[in-house]
Parts: structure tokens; sequence; C-alpha cells
């Protein structure tokens, strides 16, 4: 009989239990908005901005509703206008456009490289012929570009890039942390990111101007001296009456439970990075899967793992999937037709005006796409890569030829 995997990929962690003695005491004081203070009380929510911009070396640091409302709110920070152009990676989630949408702008995609990240030509290319001033810039499953080449083309352009930091809390590029190469970054604390508080965002960011439009368009009724992580309140002078409340706060309960999993967050890191391992082992030498292979200089977090089938064609990419589903391994294909759960791509999201985008549609008809919870063991790990190689090497077996996608 063949082997099958019955475990989830989709149970996290539980929530441990010095989150929960937190969560409690928020809950016992009744104060669970984040302005709601006792007298001389920092405030959990005041508190994970400090530690937070303390982790990633920022000066500032807001928390908002969610990633998505993170992204939105730092480019009307920014100044985006009705219609302007903002450039995003081609392969991204679905947030990262639908943030531009909100802000009333208009994705401009750039393409993506067989390594899933931002084609730097293809981004210079796109800069010069669209004029768009910001790149919201997505980490995509944890692959970073390189960081000193992206930031030399958009320095000398005048582009401002925004890093959509979801898939890289934790990570770094040549030592620098991940969301500290550009004007801001943004978080997740959504229940599949990094760390988990249901729903939940971050941002960071150096500039005082920028960080003060944000803190008022979060929502903050004037009460923005009881941050911990803002800049001084003279830098609100002006801001705070020209810019638009939209409310979109982090409240005390969920900072409750993020601060604790922040100080977990490196050995969290390395759990996931040999769970990544483990399974890359066993999807090495196999005929026709390409690995991703990750640069030296990037040191990334292994929460989900990607790896191509080239020469594949889509009715042998759905027959892998398909037979890995039979057994348990559930591989998410960026390339079928229809959107399935968050694999929704640039042609999907027809609010933004349609865009060519030939290579990155040849990179996604071949990818595979598959999430590692913590939750999963070494054994876990090799049984799911044992599995995949046997579908792999099956389905290659009976299409020996390229079929054209
Ligand atoms: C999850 C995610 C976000 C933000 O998501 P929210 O659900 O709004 O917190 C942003 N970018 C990417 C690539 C993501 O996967």
């Amino acid at each position: 009989m063949q082997t099958r995997f019955t475990g989830s990929f989709t149970q996290q962690e539980p929530i441990d239990d010095d989150a929960i003695a937190a969560a409690l005491a928020v809950l016992r004081t009744g104060r669970l908005h984040r302005y709601n203070l006792a007298d001389g009380e920092a405030g959990e929510t005041a508190l994970l901005e400090q530690d937070f911009a303390a982790m990633t070396g920022a000066r500032y640091c807001l928390a908002v509703a969610s990633g998505g409302y993170a992204m939105a709110t730092v480019l009307r920070a920014h100044g985006v206008a009705a219609g302007d152009r903002v450039l995003t990676n081609a392969f991204t989630l679905a947030p990262v456009p639908g943030a531009i949408a909100a802000a009333g702008a208009v994705p401009v995609y750039v393409e993506v490289t067989d390594q899933l990240v931002i084609d730097l030509d293809d981004l210079a290319a796109k800069i010069a012929s669209s004029g768009a001033r910001r790149l919201l810039l997505s980490h995509m499953r944890g692959h970073i570009a390189d960081m000193e080449a992206l930031m030399a083309i958009c320095d000398a352009a005048g582009v401002a890039v925004i890093e959509d930091c979801a898939h890289t809390m934790g990570a770094a590029w040549n030592g620098v942390a991940s969301g500290r190469h550009g004007l801001a970054a943004c978080f997740s604390t959504q229940t599949y990111k990094h760390i988990n508080s249901g729903e939940g965002g971050l941002i960071i960011t150096d500039d005082a101007d920028l960080m003060a439009r944000t803190i008022i368009l979060s929502g903050s009724y004037m009460l923005y001296d009881r941050h911990l992580a803002a800049p001084p309140p003279e830098t609100f002078a002006r801001i705070r009456l020209e810019t638009p409340n939209c409310s979109g706060r982090m409240d005390n309960l969920r900072a409750a439970i993020l601060r604790p999993q922040l100080r977990l967050l490196a050995d969290r890191v390395e759990g996931w990075n040999r769970r990544y391992r483990w399974v890359e082992d066993g999807l090495r030498n196999i005929p026709g899967l390409v690995l991703i292979e990750r640069p030296g200089a990037e040191a990334f977090v292994g929460s989900s793992i990607q790896f191509r089938l080239p020469d594949f064609g889509k009715p042998a990419m759905l027959a892998v999937q398909e037979a890995c589903a039979r057994r348990g391994v559930e591989l998410k294909w960026f390339g079928a037709d229809q959107p399935v759960g968050f694999t929704s791509r640039h042609d999907s999201w027809q609010y933004a005006p349609p865009q060519d985008m030939p290579q990155s549609d040849l990179v996604l008809a071949g990818l595979l796409d598959m999430r590692l919870p913590l939750t999963f063991s070494e054994d876990d790990c090799r049984l799911i890569a044992a599995i995949i190689a046997d579908e792999v090497i099956a389905a290659g077996q009976r299409n020996p030829t390229k079929e054209t996608p």
C-alpha cells in the first residue's frame, strides 16, 4: 500500500502559556483598546511597537489591524493619490495589489524570475515606462531579491521602496533585517505568518513624517503621545489636522499575545529552516524537479517551500498535485486556470488593467508551493518529501516529452 500523510498543512502551534497569561491579564482589566490605559500604564500595544522597533533596529513602529491595512496605510501616508501607479511583483498574494487598490492607485506588475524574486531588468524598464514613483516590493514566500542592486535602481530613479515582509519577519539580507532596506516595511501577524494573533500588522520606518501620518491614519484620536515608538509630538503639529482617521488600530489583547511570540521568533525560525532542509533534502536529484537555490546573502525563514517542474505542462502539473493530494500532501499550484484558495495571480485581479507578464506566467505554470507548519515532525517532513518525489517521478514517466503549457 502507498504511504499517506495524515497531518494538517494549516495547523499552527498552539499559543504558548506566557501569551495566554498575558492575554488573560489584559482581559481582567477590561482595557482592550490601545489608548484605554490606567495611570502610568504603557499598554501592550505601545510595548509591542517598542519591542518590534528594537528587534528590527527601526526608529519607529506602529501596530495595526492587518498586513493589508499596513500596506495601504503606508501608501496613503506617502501621498499616493487616486490613479497613481504603484509597482509591485507579478507573483504575490492578493492583499498586495489589494492594498494598492485600497489607496486608490493602480498596480503596475513587474516580472519575477525563476528564483521567484522581482526581475531587476524589468523593474528598471517598468520604472521608465510607467513613471511610477513607488514600489510595493513583495518578498513573496520569503524569497529576497538582491537588495543592494534593487535599492540602487530605485534610489537612482527616485522610487520609494515599501517592503511587504509578510513572509520575511525574522529574515535578513546580507545581515540587514528584512524590512530595513526600503523607506518602510509592513508585516502581518495573521495566523499563517510568523507570529500569530489571528489578524494584525506592523509597520516600521525611520521616516518621522511618514510614521506620524500612518499613526494619524490608523485612528490615534490625537493620543499619539501614548506611543513609545513614535516621532516626537512636534512632528504631528501640521500632520495631525491634514490627515484623515481611517481606523485600523491594533488592540491590547492581540498585542499581549504577540509580545511573548516575538521572543520566540529566533527559535521558530530555526525550527522552520530545519523542516525546510528536511523536505529539500528529499527533493534533490529528482528528474524534472528544480529547487529554488537560496543565495548565501539571504538568511531566510523556511515557513514554506517552493519547487518547479518547468517541463511538465499543465496536465502533468495537475496530475502531480492531485496524486499528492490523494496521499495527504497539499500542494498549491499557481498555474491553474482559476484561483483556488490563495493562488490568485495577476490575471485574477481584474479590477486592475490587464498586463502581459509572459515570464512570470511561465514560472507560475510550473511552480508548486507548500506550507511547512511547525507542527510537522522530522518524520512528517521526510514522508512528505518522499510522497512528492514518488509522484513527480511517476508523472514524469507518464509524460516523458515536454508539453506546451
Ligand atoms: C498575508 C500576506 C500579506 C498581508 O496579509 P493580511 O492577511 O492582510 O495580514 C501581505 N503580503 C503577502 C505576500 C501575504 O502573504
